[in-house]
């Protein structure tokens, strides 16, 4: 396997572990660039390349060992990404792709062959859960969906050919929270490797290595991107797992381009001021939202009346802006009503950019190992960084369409 290559060689090593001498605030402004090599400017360029020519026949035959060898491995712009990104994760190695969803199909065929087994939470991301039903399927690597709130009790699901646990807290759409610390206890008692995709919360407020998790997942195309500009994808290792995924990502051969991952690395920079601002309205649109009549109950987990709450509070430290609502029953003709005008919240999946969004859901469609009760219309709300008095007001416009139109 070659060597990581590194824009930024100086200090590299305090990426490992999990200590962060700085602030991550501070130092995703700081790592994955490196003036000095650029002419003095502040940032990288993107690296349009396919082809690297070597100087010299002995370069050309080290070919492993070199720092970039061919497009499809990298080049200085999204090596200095995978550079950020793995230090705020205090990770072995980082490697992107072209896609958040590339970032998971590659890192779970890092470490399953025919005849394996994986656990998965039953609130994973869907597209996850059609790739253990499809791809994995038909590669005689064998699915056990498992409750999100199951904690230790993973031990009684776990497989002499169980190779993966794979995780994801808070869940897609419904926001569980898994104690991850027990599952990775469980999962490690066993020889077993835990995968967390950490898309919500993303490194900036929960660091799954540093909580024993083997493999961290991002999709970068939500906050780290943050504009809703770009496809991207992460996977940032422990030292355990690094050669295994390494090996997956070159085989398989998903690296993104150079522009993507330069529009990585810009909204990296951001990341911290937009997910304090995500964070702080995203509570104050859910607390409001709370007082509604119209409201049956909120799922997200920084809200104290959340069953996840006393997991986040000892996990995270912080939280960003999705999560979900369950209306009371109404009609569907009202429920269209409601989100056909609304004026601020666009109606499209993805989140993660600078706008609101809202989408229905319906868990009863997919879930297996846990049923759905709630009898009423469920939303996720993505709180971008519009004004919150402003989202409020168009909201309450919304509930007063809602009403009319029963
Ligand atoms: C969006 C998303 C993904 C997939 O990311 P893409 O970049 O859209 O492929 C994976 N996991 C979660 C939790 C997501 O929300």
């Amino acid at each position: 396997m070659s060597k990581a290559p590194s824009l930024t060689d100086k200090g590299a090593g305090t990426a490992k572990g999990t200590g962060m001498s700085r602030h991550p605030a501070t130092e995703i402004l700081h790592s994955g660039r490196d003036p000095a090599r650029q002419h003095g400017f502040v940032n990288p360029p993107a690296y349009r390349g396919s082809t690297v020519v070597f100087p010299t026949l002995d370069a050309l035959e080290d070919y492993d060992n070199q720092p970039f060898r061919y497009g499809r491995h990298g080049t200085p712009t999204t090596a200095a990404l995978e550079d950020a990104l793995c230090r705020l994760d205090g990770g072995e190695r980082t490697l992107l792709t072209a896609s958040g969803y590339q970032a998971v199909t590659t890192a779970i065929l890092a470490f399953v062959k025919s005849g394996d087994h994986i656990l998965m939470v039953d609130s994973v991301y869907q597209p996850t859960r059609k790739f253990c039903d499809t791809i994995l399927a038909r590669l005689g690597v064998a699915t056990t969906y498992y409750d999100p709130l199951i904690g230790g009790g993973i031990a009684g699901l776990m497989q002499a050919n169980t190779r993966v646990v794979f995780t994801e807290s808070p869940g897609s759409l419904t926001f569980e929270m898994q104690d991850i610390g027990a599952i990775v206890a469980a999962a490690h008692a066993r020889g077993a490797f835990v995968l967390m995709d950490n898309t919500w919360a993303t490194p900036y407020y929960f660091r799954p290595l540093a909580h024993g998790v083997d493999v961290s997942i991002l999709a970068c195309t939500k906050y780290i991107v943050g504009h809703a500009d770009a496809m991207l994808g992460a996977i940032t290792s422990n030292a355990r797992a690094a050669k295994l995924v390494e090996e997956a990502r070159a085989t398989l051969g998903g690296c993104p381009g150079s522009e993507e991952a330069y529009l990585g690395l810009r909204g990296l920079r951001t990341l911290g001021v937009r997910l304090d601002r995500h964070q702080r309205s995203a509570l104050e649109v859910a607390r409001w939202l709370a007082s509604r009549p119209e409201v049956e109950r909120l799922l997200h987990p920084a809200l104290p009346s959340d069953p996840g709450h006393a997991l986040w509070k000892s996990q995270f430290m912080g939280a960003s802006g999705l999560f979900s609502m369950i209306l009371k029953p109404a009609p569907r003709k009202a429920q269209a009503a409601m989100l056909d005008g609304l004026e601020l919240f666009g109606m499209g999946y993805s989140w993660g950019g600078y706008e609101s969004l809202i989408i229905p859901f319906n868990p009863k469609r997919y879930r297996t190992a846990t049923d759905w009760t709630a009898e009423g219309p469920a939303f996720r709300l993505h709180i971008g960084l519009d004004d919150v008095g402003d989202l409020i007001t168009d909201l309450e416009a919304g509930f007063k369409r809602l009403n009319a139109a029963r």
